[in-house]
C-alpha cells in the first residue's frame, strides 16, 4: 500500500497533536486532528524557549522558522543586594501561540476538527477507530493520542499511569512591553533573567507579542514563579477559581480567585527584588500551573502511539517539553516513511528512542526540581 493511502487520526489539536499532524502529512498520510475545545486553543501559553527540535520539525513540514524568536544574548542572575551575576548565553525564545499558530495556518482548516471529544479507541484489525463522545467513529491505520498529561487515550491503555503534582506551582505572566516602567525594563530586554531565594525562583525573558510581533516595544515581557504549596492543605485554595470551581491543574488568565491573586502579588512585594516585584505588580492577568510529574513505560500499543505530554510531562525546568513533542513527532514520521514496515512493526522502532528521550527528561526534570538547596526544591532552569 502507497503512504497516500494511510490514515492517522491524531487526537488533540495543541502542540504536539499538530507536530505530528503535519510531520505526517509532509510524508504524504491523510490526517485528521480531534480537539476537544469548541474555541481557538489562542493565547493560552506564555514563553517557550526555542529548541532545535522544533525548528527541525517546522523545516520538515515546510512551515517558515524566520520569524519565530526573540534573541536573549546573556543572563542575569538578580542579587538580593542589588548586585547582577552575569552570563553570555545566546538564545531564541517564542511563545506558545506563535508556534501554534504557525502550525494551524499550515494544517488545512478541513482536516482540523473543534468541539471533538474523544472516549474510546478500538482496534480492528489491520485498523483502528476512534470513538468519541457524540457518537461518531473515525477509522484510520494509525491512532495518535496527543491529548496531554490527562489523556483520554492513555487512561484506556495504561490506566494506572497518572500525573503527580510536584509539590509546587508556577504563577506566570505576561506584560505587554510598553506596559512596563523603563528602569525594570532595562533589565529584562534582551535577556534571561534569574531571582532564586530560599525555597524559590522566578525567571523572565522577552516573547513575541500581539500578532506575533518581533517588533521593539511591541513585544512581551514572560514570566515564571515557582512556589512550593502542600498538596492536601494549601493547593486546593490556589486551584479554587474566582467562580469557586475547583480545577485539576491550572487556573487560566483572568479566572484566578481574587484572594489567591492579592496573596500572590503580597508574596511577590514581600521576597522579590525589585526589578520582578514591579513584573508582577504590572501583570493584568496571572495565571498559575500546577508542577506535575508523569513518566510512561510504552508509548506505541500496536497502531496507537502516545505522544507530547500524554506520555511524559518533565518539569519546565528542563525547557523541553514542546521540543519532545516535536522530537515525539519527527522521528514517527522517520519510522512510517520507510514502506517496507507495517504500521505496528514501525511504531515499535519509534518507540525505544523516545522512551529513553522521555525518560531522560523526566529524571532531568526532577533531578533539577528536587535539588538540595530548596525544600520541595527548585533548582535553575537551563534552558
Ligand atoms: C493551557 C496550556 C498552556 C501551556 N503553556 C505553555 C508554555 O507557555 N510553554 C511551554 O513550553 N509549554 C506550555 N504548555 C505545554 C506545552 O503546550 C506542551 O508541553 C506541548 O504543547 C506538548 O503538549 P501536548 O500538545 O502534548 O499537550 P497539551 O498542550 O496539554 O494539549 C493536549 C490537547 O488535547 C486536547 N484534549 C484533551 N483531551 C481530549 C479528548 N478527550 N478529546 C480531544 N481532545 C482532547 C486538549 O484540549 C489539548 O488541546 C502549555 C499547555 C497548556 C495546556
Amino acid at each position: 500500500m502507497n503512504s497516500i493511502d494511510k490514515r492517522a487520526i491524531v487526537i488533540g489539536g495543541s502542540l504536539a497533536g499538530l507536530f505530528s499532524g503535519t510531520l505526517l502529512r509532509s510524508i504524504g498520510w491523510q490526517v485528521d486532528v480531534y480537539e476537544r475545545s469548541a474555541r481557538e486553543l489562542d493565547s493560552r501559553g506564555g514563553g517557550v524557549v526555542l529548541q532545535a527540535d522544533v525548528v527541525v520539525a517546522f523545516k520538515r513540514a515546510g512551515i517558515a522558522t524566520d520569524k519565530l524568536g526573540v534573541e536573549a544574548t546573556e543572563r542575569y542572575y538578580l542579587q538580593k543586594d542589588g548586585g547582577i551575576e552575569k552570563m553570555s548565553m545566546r538564545q531564541t525564545l517564542t511563545s506558545w501561540n506563535i508556534l501554534y499558530r504557525s502550525m494551524r495556518r499550515h494544517f488545512p482548516d478541513e482536516h482540523y476538527h473543534q468541539g471533538k471529544v474523544f472516549a474510546r479507541v478500538q482496534p480492528e484489525g489491520d485498523k483502528v477507530t476512534a470513538i468519541f463522545a457524540d457518537g461518531s467513529r473515525e477509522t484510520g491505520d494509525l491512532l495518535i493520542g496527543a491529548d496531554g498529561p490527562t489523556s483520554t487515550v492513555r487512561q484506556q491503555l495504561l490506566p494506572t499511569y497518572a500525573p503527580q503534582y510536584a509539590g509546587y506551582v508556577a504563577y506566570r505572566g505576561l506584560v505587554d512591553e510598553a506596559d512596563l516602567e523603563p528602569e525594570a525594563a532595562k533589565i529584562f530586554t534582551e535577556r534571561f533573567v534569574f531571582y532564586d531565594f530560599p525555597n524559590s525562583h522566578i525567571l523572565e525573558y522577552v516573547i513575541p507579542g500581539e500578532n506575533e510581533s518581533l517588533v521593539p516595544g511591541k513585544r512581551r515581557f514572560n514570566w515564571v514563579w515557582y512556589v512550593n504549596y502542600d498538596e492536601e492543605t494549601e493547593l486546593p485554595h490556589i486551584l479554587t477559581d474566582k467562580n469557586g470551581k475547583r480545577r485539576d491543574y491550572s487556573i487560566p488568565p483572568s479566572k484566578m480567585a481574587p484572594t489567591v491573586e492579592q496573596e500572590m502579588r503580597g508574596y511577590a512585594d514581600r521576597e522579590l527584588v525589585a526589578p520582578f516585584k514591579t513584573l508582577v505588580a504590572a501583570t493584568k492577568e496571572p495565571f498559575v500551573q500546577s508542577i506535575l510529574d508523569l513518566s510512561v513505560p510504552q508509548m506505541a500499543f500496536d497502531r496507537i502511539a502516545l505522544v507530547g505530554d500524554a506520555a511524559f510531562v518533565p518539569r519546565p525546568h528542563t525547557a523541553a517539553s514542546t521540543a519532545k513533542a516535536a522530537a515525539n513527532a519527527i522521528s514517527l514520521a522517520e519510522a512510517l516513511v520507510d514502506r517496507r514496515h507495517s504500521v505496528p512493526e514501525a511504531l515499535q522502532e519509534w518507540e525505544a528512542d523516545q522512551l529513553s528521550l522521555g525518560m531522560h527528561l523526566w529524571k532531568r526534570g526532577r533531578s533539577l526540581g528536587d535539588s538540595s538547596q530548596f525544600s520541595y526544591g527548585k533548582g535553575r532552569t537551563e534552558g
